[in-house]
Order: C-alpha cells, then sequence, then structure tokens
C-alpha cells in the first residue's frame, strides 16, 4: 500500500510542459531526458509492486548534512528495504566497478552510491528496532551486463516476481504505521536544480499533449466527448481541457480566458465555453478561474489516522 507517491518540482513540470513546445537549452533537454528516463523505470517498480499489503514510500528526500533520497522504500517485518531503481535499457560491461555502455559512456560504482544512502537510512531510523536493506533493482528488461558475477545487493528485471511474492502476505503493525509516518514528515521537496529558465510563450507550439507518450497529438475526435492519440490513449475531453489548463500554469501563459484555451486546444469556441460555464467563475472581464470545487487536486501522500 502506497502512502507517498513521487511528486514533480515545479522546474521538472516547466520543462515537461515546455517540452516539443520551444526547443529546450542544451541543460533543460539532458535533465528532461534523464528524468523521463528515471520515472519511466520507477513507474514500471511502483507498477508491479501496487498490489502489495506492506507500507510503501516512493521518492522519499532527507535533508542529513547534504540531501539524499530514497527511490522506494518498503516496510515489512521489522525491517525497512531500500530500492534504487536504475533503468538502465541494451548492453553494458562491468569494468573495474564501472558499468560502461556499449556506446563508452561510463557509470560510476553505483553501489558505493546504494551504500552511501544505505548508510544514510541507517543512520535515519537509529533509533528504532528496524533493520535496513538496501538493492539496486535494474528495472528494465532489456538491460544486458556483460562481466558481471553477481552481486547480493543487486537485482534484475527476471528476479523481481521472487521480491513480490516475498512481500505478498505482509502484516502491517502500528509500529510500521508510525515509522511511515516518521519517515514521510523527513521528507523535504527541494529543488535541486536551482532555476528556470522560462521561454518565450508566443514562440510555443499550441497542441494538446498526450500525457502517455508525452506528444503533442492528442486530438478530439469530431462530434464526441473525448480526445485519442495514435499512441492509442483516449480521455474524456473535459479531463484533457483541465490538463491543458494545469499546463497554461505551468508555463505562465497568463489569466485563463476563453480565447486562449481555443488557441491552445484547436477546440471551437462552443466546446470552451460550455467547460467554462461548468467547472469555471468569472473574475475580471474575459478572465476565469476554475471553481474551488474542481481544484482540488490528486494528493501524493496518504496517512491514514493511527488508533
Ligand atoms: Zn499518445
Amino acid at each position: 500500500m502506497f502512502l507517498k507517491k513521487h511528486a514533480q518540482d515545479t522546474y521538472i513540470k516547466y520543462i515537461l510542459a515546455a517540452d516539443g513546445r520551444i526547443l529546450l537549452d542544451e541543460y533543460d533537454d539532458r535533465v528532461l531526458r534523464n528524468y523521463v528516463k528515471g520515472l519511466d523505470g520507477e513507474q514500471l517498480f511502483y507498477e508491479m509492486t501496487q498490489s502489495l499489503s506492506c507500507l510503501q514510500l516512493w521518492d522519499v528526500s532527507v535533508e542529513m548534512k547534504g540531501s539524499v533520497q530514497f527511490d522506494f522504500l518498503f516496510i515489512s517485518d521489522g525491517r525497512i528495504y531500500h530500492f534504487e531503481i536504475k533503468n538502465f535499457s541494451g548492453n553494458y560491461s562491468f569494468m573495474h566497478g564501472n558499468l560502461v555502455s556499449e556506446h563508452g559512456y561510463v557509470y560510476k560504482d553505483v553501489l558505493s552510491q546504494l551504500m552511501r544512502a544505505d548508510y544514510k537510512l541507517k543512520e535515519l531510523v537509529r533509533s528504532t528496532r528496524y533493520e535496513v536493506i538496501s538493492r539496486v533493482v535494474f528495472i528494465n528488461p532489456s538491460f544486458r551486463v556483460e562481466g558481471w558475477r553477481g552481486h547480493s545487493n543487486v537485482l534484475f528485471h527476471h528476479q523481481l516476481d521472487g521480491v513480490i511474492d516475498y512481500f505478498k502476505n505482509s502484516e502491517v503493525t502500528r509500529e510500521d504505521y508510525e515509522l511511515a509516518a516518521y519517515l514521510i514528515k523527513q521528507h523535504r521537496t527541494h529543488n535541486k536544480y536551482q532555476r528556470i529558465k522560462y521561454y518565450p510563450v508566443t514562440e510555443m507550439k499550441k497542441e494538446m499533449r498526450c500525457p502517455k507518450c508525452r506528444k503533442l497529438s492528442l486530438c478530439h475526435v469530431k462530434n464526441m466527448h473525448y480526445t485519442s492519440c495514435y499512441c492509442g490513449y483516449t480521455e474524456k475531453l473535459d479531463s484533457t481541457i483541465f490538463r491543458v489548463i494545469d499546463e497554461l500554469e505551468i508555463l505562465k501563459v497568463g489569466p485563463l480566458k476563453i480565447t486562449t484555451l481555443v488557441e491552445w486546444t484547436g477546440l471551437n469556441r462552443k466546446t470552451i465555453e460550455r467547460f467554462m460555464q461548468k467547472y469555471c467563475e468569472r473574475q475580471e472581464k474575459y478572465c476565469y478561474s476554475l471553481k474551488n470545487v474542481v481544484k482540488t487536486k490528486e494528493s501524493t501522500t496518504f496517512l491514514p489516522e493511527i488508533t
């Protein structure tokens, strides 16, 4: 049971919203590609493990003489299992403790990075009786590594069924909840990138983004109340418009107006007017805001009352 899920910081939200609409500079582009690749791996691990009964936290960052980040923490049977997810794909060689890709990219010892986080986690829960167990998970099924002799701290995709089975019948105790609540309380969202370079809105491509393939290729299906993308994704038209409004806010497009929404969605004015009437209230001339009742966004943390 996930009590905390990953949440994007403002900078990541911004580059995700700007991606494909304008040419990103080299730095933003690199951060974006790395983020998306990493997130795809974490998303896969999340989906594979989300039906487990033990307490689970996704993405906890703690300030402890420098910040340390834990991808996944599972609490079960007097232990905290810490999983660091790596989404490397393709063929690698293992040389002198480093992973070297076919293209010659070298990834420095991933195990020492894991052990640093493991040490910090042990410090963090020192006053409890919980034992810490840390593993690197190479989540991508296509990842192959030549010269690898095996390591007890490393798991590959084909070993995950065993891991999932292990947690299947976990029983959650009050103490587990207390520890989860403590860890969530320690979490700090930090903007590790520090800066957002805002690109000119007027030069951006104004089309609707598909949340599945992330391309600007979501289209309104004529005379129907839904949108679809050639990747196979479909959704209700109103949900698409809500997402567009979110993106416009992140991109700092300015006040919410009917003309703005028509321009950024390509939908006809009547459709936008119907949406506005249902979900928005009029502010000053031509400007609208979402009604408070529809504003509530999905929370990324969930902590039941401990009785
Ligand atoms: Zn798509």
